[in-house]
């Protein structure tokens, strides 16, 4: 089994972080990603820098992410679709907040079908509503590098910096209070029926999101290391 940190070689696979905003999906992400060299393909960070570059993609997203809704499926899809066929994904990729809806889950079954023998493997992040807002209000991100700190759990070295680069920690606009209730709205409206999607399927795997990061990350890698 690979261990954080260490570079390994072989996910051979798509494999999808599902569970609500907070649950801890982005920061072991980063991880895996980084264990398996593989890219960690985040919907959300794409939207995010196509709203700073202020692309038309980015325009159309903006008021859509402020409200904390979901962006729609078509330009969710197209803009997947064009990252996961690069040649950087041919050895596997590790999916977070993708797909949310059942018609982007059914689009990515039809891609996968095509470029993977395997199916994917979707790692279910379990954690409690409670919780959930404790990571989101105290969320915090650095500018440079999207190293990710909570002032309450994991707070940065020196307040508002991040200690890895430095870079100034900043606040997700979607993170306030009233954003987040929506956000939390939608995601058990249009992404919670995908549980049972992929449950259905036989590919879905709980993982206990309330334990420290480091375990959860121990307890994902183990989960993919079992055999394929
Ligand atoms: P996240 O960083 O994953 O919490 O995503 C931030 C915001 O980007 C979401 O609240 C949505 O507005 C949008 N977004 C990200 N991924 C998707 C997706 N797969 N489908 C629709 N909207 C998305």
């Amino acid at each position: 089994m690979p261990e954080a940190g260490v570079a390994a070689k072989g996910l051979g696979r798509a494999v999808i972080f599902l569970g609500p905003p907070g649950a801890g999906k982005g920061t072991q992400a980063r991880q895996i990603a980084e264990s398996y060299s593989v890219p960690h393909l985040s919907t959300g960070d794409m939207f995010r820098e196509h709203v700073s570059r202020g692309t038309p993609l980015g325009l159309r997203a903006k008021p859509i992410m402020e409200r904390g809704e979901l962006v729609p499926d078509d330009l969710v899809l197209s803009m997947v679709e064009e990252r996961i066929s690069r040649p950087d994904c041919a050895d596997g990729f590790i999916l977070d907040g993708f797909p949310r809806t059942l018609p982007q889950a059914e689009k990515l079954d039809e891609i996968l079908r095509k470029r993977f023998k395997t199916q994917p493997v979707v790692v279910h992040f379990v954690v409690d509503e409670k919780q959930l807002m404790r990571r989101l209000t105290g969320r915090r991100t650095c500018a440079m590098g999207g190293e990710i700190y909570n002032i309450y759990d994991h707070p940065p070295k020196v307040p508002g910096r991040c200690d890895r680069d430095g870079g100034e920690l900043m606040q997700r606009p979607d993170d306030r209070e009233e954003v987040i209730a929506e956000r939390l709205a939608a995601y058990e409206r249009q992404t919670r029926p995908l549980v049972d999607y992929y449950c259905g399927r036989g590919v879905l795997k709980d993982v206990d999101g309330m334990a420290a990061p480091a375990a959860v990350t121990k307890n994902v890698l183990q989960l993919l290391a079992q055999k394929k």
